[in-house]
């Protein structure tokens, strides 16, 4: 099983980013090269990357098994500040480069929220921003996330997925699947098979390159994007369990994105993270009922 987490990236980058993915006994990571919710970048250090490139390999972590995720602030569905959006492409454009330096082969993006335009305007945006952006020649492949639905947000339905990747002239581009997501946008993943079949008469399966594996607290068709730890949610461990082990995905790197687990201490409160655990159940194929316990007995 390709399975791991979100990890950090700071001072020591993508070196610890892998170090701390091995601690949770993961063969697959995913980071932000920087704070999800601003554009401040660091220059990407070419020491600690051959130290990382290096501990991966030794470690058996495959490079197409490393992901990174752009921040969130990117939004190429809104036009209305020209200025923004053109802002939007060209750090979509620096984050690419920024992956290419670090050897990784997918960044995953969400595709956009159209805000005041609508749905349609939206995504028409986001092909012509891509256009911009994707070519043949990209050594990393950016990968829509299919999104809740939770206010504006465009691509929540399969159909959205197809009609943006259609009107992207290059064919370098794929897609992550986010089982929280879906889920919240209305699709049924305790009949994943059946949402298979049905994602294959509109999409390729072969354009999956990631998975997001989360529960959600909230029920199908919510439009919500709560996630919650693996067994905790609407979906379930045996749902979730089914999902990692299908054999139609088995070679795509499956990442956790579910909410550290809260202590408080005194009045402070402390977070941990759950991963090293949700790992464990998942390659066990068995639901920890002290998930939590565990957890916080283990960082404390
Ligand atoms: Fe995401
Ligand atoms: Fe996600
Ligand atoms: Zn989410």
């Amino acid at each position: 099983m390709i399975i791991g987490s979100h990890v950090k990236f700071n001072e020591e980058q993508f070196l610890g980013s892998v170090k701390e993915a091995l601690g949770y006994n993961a063969n697959a990571l995913m980071f932000y090269t920087g704070a999800p919710q601003n554009t401040r970048r660091s220059v990407i250090n070419k020491e600690l990357t051959a130290k990382a490139l290096e501990l991966m390999k030794n470690n058996n972590i495959d490079i197409n098994n490393v992901i990174v995720h752009a921040p969130y602030i990117i939004n190429l569905a809104n036009k209305e500040k020209l200025e923004s959006w053109n802002f939007s492409i060209s750090f979509l454009k620096n984050e690419l480069s920024r992956c290419e330096e670090l050897g990784v082969k997918y960044l995953v993006l969400h595709p956009g929220s159209s805000v005041n335009h609508s749905k349609e305007e939206g995504i028409n945006n986001i092909i012509e921003a891509l256009n911009y952006v994707v070519n043949d020649n990209n050594k990393c492949m950016i990968l829509l996330e299919t999104m809740a639905g939770k206010g504006s947000e465009c691509g929540s339905t399969l159909e959205e997925i197809k009609t943006i990747l259609d009107g992207i002239n290059s064919k370098n581009i794929g897609i992550c699947l986010d089982t929280c997501h879906l889920n919240d946008s209305g699709y049924d993943m305790h009949e994943f098979d059946k949402f298979l079949n049905e994602y294959s008469k509109i999409l390729d399966i072969n354009l999956i390159k990631c998975i997001h594996v989360n529960d959600s607290k909230n029920i199908k068709g919510s439009h919500k994007d709560r996630h919650e730890n693996i067994g905790l949610g609407t979906l379930g461990f045996d749902t979730i369990l089914k999902i990692v082990n299908n054999n139609k995905l088995k070679d795509v790197p499956k990442i956790l994105e579910t909410p550290y687990i809260s202590e408080l201490d005194n009045t402070k409160e402390l977070l941990y993270p759950p991963y090293k655990f949700e790992i464990e159940m998942l390659k066990n194929g068995t639901f920890n009922n002290n998930l939590k316990e565990d957890v916080r007995n283990y960082y404390k």
